[in-house]
């Protein structure tokens, strides 16, 4: 353990002196004179930390512990970015007068047993619940994704706050109890 003190220079720097200095003169790197004081005051000066003894394993562990975080943060938030890019196009309202036209062209080109298979799985339903809902699997689908979709990108959005705020709360932590 050294037991220079460090002696600080009014341009700001700091400079060490040994114990067997006390009450003599050193010179600082900007090049100012400094007088070491006696012994006694010496003692309450600050002590020079060896680079070896710095604490260094708890502040690599601190900022190896928030890099972490917020690595995990953008990882979360990318993601529902990402999740958010993916969603499917949403449904477009149904367009009955569309749907009408579009219908009297393709059954101009069906065979009867086609006509009949497309009166069982599209018109039927229809007609039962009066042309009112008309909502087919792929809008089904799609909706239920994008629901799922932007529940999924609030938990993520979520979990980056989450994990950014402990980045910054642990940063500002070990900042505070950084030596120097
Ligand atoms: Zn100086």
């Amino acid at each position: 353990m050294s037991n220079r003190r460090l002696l600080a220079c009014t341009c700001g720097q700091t400079v060490p002196v040994e114990p067997r200095q006390a009450g003599g003169e050193t010179t600082c790197a900007c090049g100012a004179k400094l007088l070491i004081p006696p012994l006694r005051q010496l003692r309450d000066l600050p002590e020079e930390v060896a680079a070896s003894e710095k604490p260094g394993g708890s502040w690599g562990l601190s900022q190896g512990l928030t890099s972490l975080l917020v690595v995990v943060a953008v990882l979360l938030a990318a993601t529902a970015g990402f999740f958010r890019l993916t969603e499917p196009a949403k449904p477009v309202p149904f367009d009955f007068s569309n749907w009408q036209t579009e219908s009297k062209a393709g059954i101009a080109k069906m065979t009867p047993d086609q006509l009949w298979q497309r009166w069982i799985d599209v018109y039927a339903p229809q007609v039962g619940a009066n042309f009112q809902v008309y909502k087919s699997v792929e809008d089904q689908i799609a909706t239920e994704t994008i629901a799922r979709h932007r529940k999924l990108e609030g938990y993520l959005g979520i979990g980056a706050a989450i994990f950014a705020a402990m980045a910054g709360i642990l940063f500002a932590m070990f900042k505070g109890s950084r030596p120097g």
